[in-house]
């Protein structure tokens, strides 16, 4: 899959391209990333890329021709396949679990980091294909954003994991979220590992795991467990 990247500081994205999951699934060649410098596509001395609102209020706005040109670049370089084209913006849809299971099947992304108030609203109209939001809160700019969606959507790209079980049993993929999990040593500072784990016992180890992931689902996210069960009495 290729993630095309356009934002106003390329430099932000060198940590979280170089490590881990990601780092791992670029060099396998699963995960293509390219971070593309949003002034690359301006005119004028000052790179300029914003610029005050029409009507008047506060703060500045990402000017359309620029974001046009570099998404136009980008859809250039896509080799014969389609481009899913997202704004990065609070007054999206919620990122989710969901979404990106469906983000893993499509070839080629464009992400969009707004800055500012915001991007011109004929980008919105014109070209974007949907608009996504991280969470109901206000962040400086798009980058981290992007960032989730690329985190998120890289570990279930085929091949990215080195365990191909793992993300089938995690939270939101079950429907509930995850249980809980030990490592050594057995006791530590007083506090035991449940003896369940250290039966051996796998089908009893099994159920104490699902009573576990029921019990913690509905004390932090009793919604989760309403949709699984919508008739059950909780
Ligand atoms: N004036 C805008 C907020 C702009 S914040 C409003 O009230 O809706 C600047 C940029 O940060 C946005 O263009 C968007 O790209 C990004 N951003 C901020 N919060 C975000 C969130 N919760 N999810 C996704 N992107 C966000």
């Amino acid at each position: 899959m290729r993630f095309d990247i356009i934002t106003i500081f390329p430099e932000l994205f060198q940590g979280v391209l170089e490590c881990g999951i990601v780092r791992r699934a670029r060099e396998l060649q699963i995960l293509d990333v390219r971070v593309i410098n949003l002034r690359d596509f301006t005119s004028d001395k000052h790179r300029t890329v914003d610029d005050r609102p029409y009507g008047g209020g506060e703060g500045m706005v990402l000017m359309p021709g620029p974001l046009f040109e570099a998404v136009e670049f980008c859809r250039s370089q896509a080799v014969g396949s389609e481009s899913r084209i997202v704004l990065l913006s609070p007054q999206g849809g919620l990122w989710s679990q969901d979404l990106a299971l469906e983000f893993a099947t499509i070839p080629h992304a464009i992400l969009i980091c707004g800055r500012y108030e915001g991007v011109d609203q004929r980008v919105v109209d014109s070209l974007v294909d949907r608009e996504i939001s991280i969470g109901d809160y206000i962040l400086t700019g798009g980058e981290i954003p992007a960032m989730v969606i690329l985190d998120s959507v890289v570990r279930l790209l085929p091949g990215a994991l080195g365990n191909k079980e793992s993300c089938l049993n995690e939270s939101f993929c079950t429907g509930l979220l995850d249980y809980p999990q030990y490592t050594r040593p057995a006791e530590f500072r007083g506090l035991s590992v449940p003896e369940v784990l250290l039966s051996g016992d796998h089908a009893r180890i099994d159920r104490w795991r699902k009573e576990r992931a029921l019990e913690k689902t509905r004390e932090c996210r009793p919604e989760m467990v309403k949709k699984l069960f919508p008739r059950s009495v909780l």
